[in-house]
């Protein structure tokens, strides 16, 4: 069993990476981001206190998500976690060291998708995902093969984020930078962190880091 952290900026190929191993390795993604969306369509009080943040770019706090991933932990997982846009900040990554010890398991790799910023707008602004099964596209660089057709489970229901805009990339990229980017230092102490180039082609990026979870 392996767990692994994806870690990057806001539209440095997480999902789309987090999509493969699901499939690839039978792992299962853990995205804070996708959870918390799950809360705000269905409408529920978490979804309700949660919203605002999210559509100003900025983070919940730290005790919203760490019960989040603590309550999907508690499910296990044959082939290991991959969390997925957590952890986000120091005490995030501290609570989930105490949930792993916690349970025994233990961290193996924090991947770093490493990007330019430049090359985030364009990411993020073309994005869109099947609201079925959750496959990531885009529109120049992943086009789905038949146009609004997930290529995966065939939906027509294509879905495009509302924090996918310019603007608010802007103040989602500053709390990556302010927040989450000293996790960068925190895991490389720690002898745990390996960086791959998220700028490759899809494919690419997956070859490179199914060597670093392969390295003996
Ligand atoms: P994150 O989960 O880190 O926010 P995503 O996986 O959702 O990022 O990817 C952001 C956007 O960039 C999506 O539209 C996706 O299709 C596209 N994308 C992801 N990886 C690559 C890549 N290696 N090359 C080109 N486009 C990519
Ligand atoms: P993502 O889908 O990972 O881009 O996350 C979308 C939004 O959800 C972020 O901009 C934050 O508002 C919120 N969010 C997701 N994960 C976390 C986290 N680990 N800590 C705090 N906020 C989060």
């Amino acid at each position: 069993m392996t767990n692994i952290i994806l870690l990057g900026p806001p539209g440095a190929g997480k999902g789309t990476q987090a999509k493969r191993l699901e499939e690839a390795r039978g792992m299962v993604q853990l995205s804070t981001g996708d959870m918390l969306k799950e809360a705000i369509a269905k409408g529920t009080d978490l979804g309700k206190r949660v919203e605002g943040i999210m559509a100003r770019g900025e983070l919940v706090t730290d005790e919203i998500v760490i019960g989040l991933i603590e309550a999907k932990m508690n499910d296990g997982a044959q082939g290991g976690f991959i969390f997925d846009g957590f952890p986000r900040t120091l005490k995030q990554a501290d609570a989930l060291g105490d949930l792993l010890s916690r349970t025994g398991q233990t961290l193996d790799s924090v991947i770093e998708m490493q990007v330019d910023d430049a090359a985030l707008v364009a990411r993020v602004t073309g994005r869109f995902t099947c609201g079925n099964c959750g496959a990531v596209y885009h529109d120049v660089t992943y086009p789905t093969k038949v146009q609004g057709v997930c290529d995966v489970c065939g939906s027509t229901n294509m879905k495009r984020r509302a924090d996918d805009n310019e603007e608010t990339l802007k103040t989602r990229l500053m709390e990556y930078y302010k927040k989450t980017s000293p996790l960068i230092g925190y895991y490389y102490a720690k002898g745990r962190l390996s960086a791959v180039d998220g700028l490759a082609e899809v494919d690419a990026v997956a070859e490179a880091i199914a060597k670093v979870l392969d390295k003996p």
